[in-house]
């Protein structure tokens, strides 16, 4: 059977004015060096270079997992324990290694500096280190810095700063050239090609994706440049963008055949293009995505879940969940509330979802426990605990891995909350 899901009913208030509990306990993400796992693969003649520890070092590589097979596109400069003194040593050898590197990898493009918490590192004037061996390697290599510190970044974060000093590197539009559409935030190339087919096809243009798969590619902005927000943990990115005259497009975001369409709508209003034109494009597709998400729904639905804050896509996949699902959230945690950018989210999530921003992780687990949700989403470190109390869990970082967004992604997003469900039952069959 398949529900109907009513695209532009009134959302009445859903949750826009509910309260949010907001705590500042002790937390437990992952920090800003984890987007360095999707964000290589995404811009492909970028290098990673983290300017950090050797705990740093281990979280790169084990969270990358498999894929430091092939010659990564990633790196740690290990700074040792050094007094103040030692300083002018470690930015000659940050020089050194930059040098070295750039020599061995001539195909490198664009060369991040990543900052992490080591008090060694905070010192470092990682800036000015990027200006200094930017001029040295201009034209051929552009250095750009950002925090992947764990003090200043969450796990989704590190995108954010990353796409932020990209900004003012992107080139401005040029006089007469038509502003376009921007679509903002590391997609999975094969998402980001559907994407780009099904806009073409609604008839906007031009369309660029920000961050492009090679620094050549990057997108000009200018005033007049219209972008849309393909992830929610871009408000740095948004303020820069805007900063040069670019202007947000406000839209749910596009997971879930809702939030998709929704999405593509926004888009096309923007250009004036109306909805009709954009239910024709996406018939088929919407209908394909229809068809696999009644296979997922009766897994799934009246089912509870809970979300601890780690991604910050909670807030879009609460409302996926319920709506399309039929599924019941307990609490839709998340590390930082946007209220501007999630306006649409707040808007259509079912009226009473308990929010709760930042978190005091003690007390969130006792609020987990008492409630016993069916699912909960969370961070690894929370993970292996709560199954052992006879919890079903998610981890938080799958859904940033996973391709989700768009139609043909809908009922593999399902799918990941569908099967921790099965085996739980297989295992207490
Ligand atoms: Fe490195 Fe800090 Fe992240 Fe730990 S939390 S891996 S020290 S940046």
């Amino acid at each position: 059977m398949t529900t109907v899901i009513p695209l532009h009913a009134e959302a009445a208030a859903g949750c826009s004015t509910a309260p949010v509990l907001r705590e500042r306990g002790q937390r437990e993400v992952f920090c800003g060096l984890t987007g360095i796992v999707w964000l290589h693969r995404k811009i492909q003649d970028a290098f990673f270079l983290v300017v950090g520890s050797r705990t740093c070092a281990h979280l790169v590589q084990s969270a990358a997992g498999g894929m430091i097979f092939a010659e990564p596109r990633f790196a740690t400069a290990i700074i040792d324990e050094r007094d103040l003194a030692g300083l002018a040593d470690a930015q000659e050898e940050l020089d050194r290694v930059v040098t070295r590197l750039l020599e061995r990898r001539p195909e490198i493009r664009t060369l991040f500096l990543v900052g992490s918490c080591p008090s060694e590192v905070i010192k470092l004037d990682l800036a000015r280190a990027a200006q200094r061996l930017s001029q040295r390697f201009a034209p051929a290599v552009r250095l750009l810095n950002y925090s992947g510190s764990g003090i200043e970044t969450t796990f989704t974060q590190g995108e954010d700063a990353c796409l932020a000093s990209l900004v003012p590197t992107l080139p401005p539009l040029a006089a007469g050239a038509a502003p376009g559409l921007v679509v903002v935030g590391a997609l999975p190339d094969i998402v980001e090609d559907q994407f780009a087919r099904l806009l073409a096809d609604i008839g906007i243009a031009p369309v660029k994706f920000l961050p492009a798969r090679h620094a050549a590619e990057m997108p000009a902005v200018g005033a007049g440049t219209r972008f849309l927000l393909a992830q929610p943990f871009l408000a740095d990115t948004a303020k820069a963008l805007e900063g040069r005259g670019a202007r947000r497009i406000a839209a749910p975001f596009p997971l879930g055949i809702e939030g998709t369409t929704r999405w593509l709508e926004a888009a096309a209003a923007a250009f004036d293009i109306p909805a009709s034109r954009v239910a024709r494009v996406t018939e088929a597709a919407r209908t394909r995505a229809g068809a696999a998400l009644a296979r997922q729904r009766p897994a799934l639905q009246g089912k509870t879940v809970f979300f601890f804050p780690d991604s910050q896509l909670e807030l879009p996949i609460a409302r996926f969940l319920a709506r399309e699902l039929g599924m019941q959230v307990l609490e839709a945690g998340t590390p930082y509330l946007h209220r501007e950018h999630l306006a649409d989210e707040l808007a259509l999530l079912p009226a009473g979802t308990r929010l709760s921003e930042g978190q005091d992780v003690d007390r969130q687990l006792d609020r987990c426990r008492a409630q016993r949700p069916d699912i909960t989403v969370c961070g690894l470190g929370l993970a292996n605990p709560l199954e052992a109390e006879g919890l079903t869990t998610k981890w938080a970082i799958e859904l940033v891995f996973t391709p989700i967004h768009g139609y043909e992604q809908a009922a593999d997003l399902a799918e990941l909350f569908a099967r921790p469900l099965r085996r739980r039952e297989l295992l207490s069959a």
